[in-house]
């Protein structure tokens, strides 16, 4: 009967991980008993991962990452990296021999391959080989990683001439990020240490990690078990000041992804970053069976946080499936959310698509409407996936493999006297920034000696002459079009004015004078290069009639 019993809840529990979002690299030793794993096999999980984009002349860095070589120890050998010019077609072979043997939990080292195998900007497919031998002294070999029933296609990345554009105390990061301190039974993330190099390598000033309150609290060697003495979100924070003392040029934030209590009850995700004490939230951690309320509510949430650190709405509207929504109790944002002074900024790009900015767009545009001072963020949510996402999609039975919410794809671009972690947030708290997946778009009011920025109000008697300025490189391409949206709170709707840029320029400065007054101005913008298009939005400067 015991036995019976037992079955029945691991039953339970399988049904339930399968429902459960899965986001990172995939964990393929997770077993229950009686149950076949047709993702299980008795070898470390061994993955090799690249950034998107790195800069003409720097080396760029290709991840080796090794899982649970202490339960199947490996000896690793040599690699062989192959890398093609998808243009010329023109390639380049890298050898290494390595010879190590391997016993411990996550192993993660990096290969740097030298700027002469990227000879010319543009786009580059690589192939990363390992040989290497099993527990069971077997010779064996993958392409790019070891899962099974997953496509291997090559690793895309694009060297770049240019810098990212951007204009003088601006600078461009990724918001929304979870590292290593997520591993669970069918998941795992990136080191934090490789994950500052491959944000570098993309061109990136800041990083925010934010690893979600239900695994922050969790025993650092075990998942299924919590800790009252919260040394795993210990770990994190002393691992983040060690790198960035190590690291120049260079700003990681500590933070985290707070579930929390939407004004329905329902479980959203709110990021809170720089915070001193560890916020608890585990309803929708699906760590107790059926027991999904939110641990506390958003208003709770946001008297608890110290004055100083910053809060995010995490996408906000991006619905999560209907089986979440049943079993985890996990909601949406809602318009009666927003009633906080606490919390002003929104991240509504979770990718590098725009379309996915559809509804995020609708409900920021409907705060501002209603005179509400808010404004726009943008990360990716990868968890690891510099290169590709490789996860389980079903618990024992099936992976997925996808190159959407890559690492560093959607990012934030931020006005700030200062490359630190005081300074960004406090420049993001005041709005100063835009988000973008390539291009750069400035705004400015002068208005006699005044000078406003994005994020600032401005007190305009008469007509105000406005600068716009636009930066995009030979990688994004030229600019299609520009427009300035202005908001009018009496007519409770934006009106966009097209901006008449010189055709297929990269760089443009306009100067408009504006004769009616909106309460507030901002710009979109979109480039084209190839057959794919980047886009621009920044957040409003408000205007006060006087
Ligand atoms: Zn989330
Ligand atoms: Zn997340």
């Amino acid at each position: 009967m015991d036995s019976y019993v037992y079955q029945i809840i691991q039953h339970i529990s399988l049904w339930f991980f399968f429902l459960l979002p899965i986001l990172g690299y995939a964990e393929i030793h997770y077993r229950i008993p009686f149950l076949p794993s047709r993702l299980y096999r008795k070898e470390p999980e061994i993955i090799f991962d690249l950034p998107i984009r790195a800069q003409k002349g720097t080396p760029v860095p290709l991840f080796l990452f090794i899982k649970d070589t202490h339960h199947f120890p490996v000896w690793l050998q040599s690699v062989r990296i192959t890398i093609v010019n998808s243009h010329t077609q023109e390639d380049k072979m890298v050898e290494l021999n390595l010879d190590l043997e391997l016993k411990e939990s996550l192993y993660s080292e990096t290969i740097w391959l030298d700027p002469n195998n990227f000879p010319a900007a543009g786009e580059y497919q690589i192939n990363a080989c390992l040989n290497y031998r099993d527990s069971r002294k077997r010779e064996r070999q993958l392409i790019q990683d070891n899962y099974r029933g997953i496509p291997h296609p090559p690793f895309e990345i694009r060297i770049s001439e240019e810098v990212l554009p951007k204009q003088e105390d601006w600078y461009w990061g990724d918001l929304h990020f979870h590292s290593n301190f997520t591993s669970d039974q069918v998941e795992f993330g990136a080191p934090l240490s490789a994950s500052i190099e491959a944000a570098k390598t993309i061109g990136l000033d800041f990083l925010a990690v934010t690893d979600h309150s239900y695994d922050l609290d969790d025993q650092p060697d075990d998942y299924s078990k919590n800790d009252p003495q919260l040394k795993k979100w210990s770990l994190m924070q002393d691992e983040v000041r060690q790198l960035n003392l190590d690291s120049q040029n260079f700003c990681l934030i500590p933070g985290e992804e707070v579930s929390v209590g939407n004004s329905r009850g329902k479980n959203v995700h709110c990021l809170v970053l720089d915070e001193k004490l560890f916020l608890p939230g585990d309803g929708d951690s699906g760590e107790k069976l059926l027991r999904n309320r939110p641990t506390l509510d958003l208003p709770e949430l946001l008297r608890r946080k110290s004055a100083d650190s910053l809060a995010i709405a995490a996408h906000p509207v991006e619905q999560p499936p209907l089986s979440q929504k049943l079993i985890l109790r996990r909601g949406t944002w809602d318009i009666d959310d927003f009633s906080s002074t606490e919390l002003n900024v929104l991240q509504i790009l979770n990718s590098g698509n725009f379309e996915s900015l559809e509804n995020g767009l609708k409900l920021w545009q409907d705060l501002l409407l209603r005179r509400k001072k808010y404004g726009i963020v943008a990360g990716n949510d990868a968890h690891g996936n510099y290169n590709s996402f490789r996860q389980v999609k079903i618990p024992l039975l099936k992976m997925d493999y996808h190159r959407e919410h890559l690492f560093g794809e959607a990012r934030t671009a931020v006005r700030s006297p200062g490359l630190n972690r005081k300074d960004i947030l406090r420049s993001i708290r005041e709005l100063r920034c835009l988000i973008s997946t390539g291009p750069f778009l400035n705004l400015e009011i002068h208005h006699g000696e005044q000078v406003a920025g994005i994020g600032d109000m401005v007190r305009i008697k008469d007509k105000s002459i406005i600068r716009i300025t636009g930066i995009s490189t030979a990688e994004y391409g030229p600019w299609q079009s520009v427009q300035m949206v202005l908001g009018n709170y009496q007519e409770k709707r934006e009106i966009k004015k097209k901006i008449d840029i010189p055709l297929n320029n990269h760089q443009f400065a306009e100067k408009i004078t504006l004769s009616d007054q909106p309460d507030y101005i901002r710009l979109e913008g979109f480039t084209r290069s190839g057959d794919r298009t980047y886009f621009c939005l920044t957040n409003p400067i408000w205007m006060e009639r006087s």
